[in-house]
């Protein structure tokens, strides 16, 4: 793999283009003329210019997840903003949003300060959320209208949920000043207790303690109320569970500033897949079980589920190479994203290649108010090369990431990233294009 600057023209030859925002699919060319779209369709070309040949591939808009969490500051050995961009741009991503559970937690204007400046050189966009409480200690609310003039582009105490009701409201009410969503990590922390993977049957013959799948509906539940209450923009992150969809799908047929992501893994693995104690599948909220897998599906179908975000969360080896009680939750999931969706989304269950990419590209960017209209002409280029039909087996040597926290390593995927180009750089999967 390698990311270069791109040159000052270059032309995307004789591929499928997928306008995800217009629903239009055509054959044809991209012109890029320094970092912008210059021309789009059948181009004839003349003078200098670097020719990137595309048949039989699709050209589409760069994805945007709403949901990573980089490390920095604080814990460099997993993440870095650097390498988590790689981890990104590996991944067909373009724009990302990173979650505050730093150390320290990006919860003051310097914090998301220092993401802002330290990321505004590098090959993919990166967007701070904030800290919806000081340290996310659930104490004291944070100073988001300064944050928010620093780059916040919303807020969340993710990794740790808001527990206090009376905290919730508040936050909503002053992120309706701010006119920023609220992202709150759903899982009672009571309920939860020391929950390990999802309560039922399979927890029961593991011997391992139970996360019921009511900590997080109970929450939801909460929330939901109070967004409709005080008429704030609530985002709800990687939904896991049957009940919580139940809530979330009454709720929007009514309140249409709800909105809600499900990760690719709570799409693609059920509880069986724990059986063999793999702590690459702890994660929180767990993955929970087929009924729940499948109700996820049907919900992203039917828009209960708005987008897909990754939550990827890269933790060290001896972080997960640990007794599954000890080892840390999450799982590192940008690289894998599109192979893993396209997979169960596309081959298992009959959805269409143009609404798998509006998951991941002009959904997300709705819900932050992000530029949806990447064909445009004379906007600054964010797109995705992708091979939607190549099978591969997915490697360690697939991920950029520090860290290698990946349940799908050994895993059939379908669809792979052949480019990305994003601010003016390029990356190429060099494994692929050279086959
Ligand atoms: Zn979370």
């Amino acid at each position: 793999m390698s990311v270069q600057k791109l040159n000052s023209r270059v032309v995307l030859q004789n591929g499928t283009l997928l306008d995800p925002l217009s629903g239009e699919t055509f054959s044809g060319d991209i012109l890029i003329e320094n970092g912008k779209i210059a021309q789009i369709g059948k181009i004839l070309f003349d003078g200098e210019i670097e020719k990137i040949d595309c048949s039989g591939k699709v050209i589409t808009h760069g994805f945007c997840d709403l949901h990573v969490h980089f490390r920095e500051p604080g814990r460099e050995d997993k993440e870095t903003l650097e390498t988590g961009t790689l981890a990104a741009l590996a991944g067909g991503f373009t724009r990302v949003c990173v979650m505050p559970n730093t150390n320290p937690p990006l919860d003051s204007p310097e914090a998301i300060n220092f993401i802002t400046k330290k990321s505004e050189n590098l090959a993919v966009y990166i967007h701070p959320i904030g800290a919806i409480t000081k340290n996310q200690g659930g104490d004291d609310i944070t100073e988001m209208g300064l944050m928010k003039k620093e780059g916040a582009v919303a807020f969340s105490d993710d990794g740790l949920p808001v527990q206090d009701g009376s905290m919730m409201r508040i936050a909503l009410e002053y992120s309706n000043l701010v006119e920023l969503p609220i992202i709150n990590h759903a899982e009672d922390e009571c309920l939860r207790s020391n929950g390990l993977m999802n309560d039922g049957v399979v927890s029961s013959q593991l011997g391992l303690d139970g996360n019921l799948d009511l900590a997080e509906s109970v929450m939801i539940h909460r929330d939901l109320e109070l967004a409709s209450y005080t008429n704030a923009r609530l985002h709800i992150p990687h939904v896991s569970s049957s009940k919580s969809l139940d809530h979330i799908r009454k709720v929007k047929l009514v309140n249409h500033k709800v909105t809600a992501e499900v990760t690719p893994h709570h799409l693609y693995f059920n509880e069986e897949a724990l059986r063999d104690f793999n702590t690459n599948l702890k994660v929180a909220p767990p993955i929970r079980t087929e009924s729940d897998r499948l109700n996820l599906i049907k919900a992203v179908k039917d828009g209960t589920i708005d987008c897909i975000a990754t939550d990827h969360a890269p933790h060290t080896i001896e972080d997960k190479e640990t007794t599954f009680d000890l080892a840390s939750f999450g799982m590192i999931g940008l690289e894998s994203c599109f192979g893993a969706v396209s997979k169960v989304l596309i081959r298992d269950n009959g959805m269409s290649l143009l609404d798998v990419v509006r998951l991941l590209t002009v959904r997300p960017r709705a819900i932050m108010g992000f530029e949806k209209d990447l064909f445009k002409i004379g906007a600054e280029v964010e797109l995705a090369v992708i091979d939607p039909n190549f099978e591969y087996v997915f490697k360690k040597e697939n991920i950029k990431s520090r860290s290698v926290n990946s349940p799908y390593i050994g895993e059939k995927m379908i669809g792979k990233i052949n480019y990305t180009i994003s601010k003016n750089k390029i990356y190429k999967e060099v494994g692929v294009i050279n086959k």
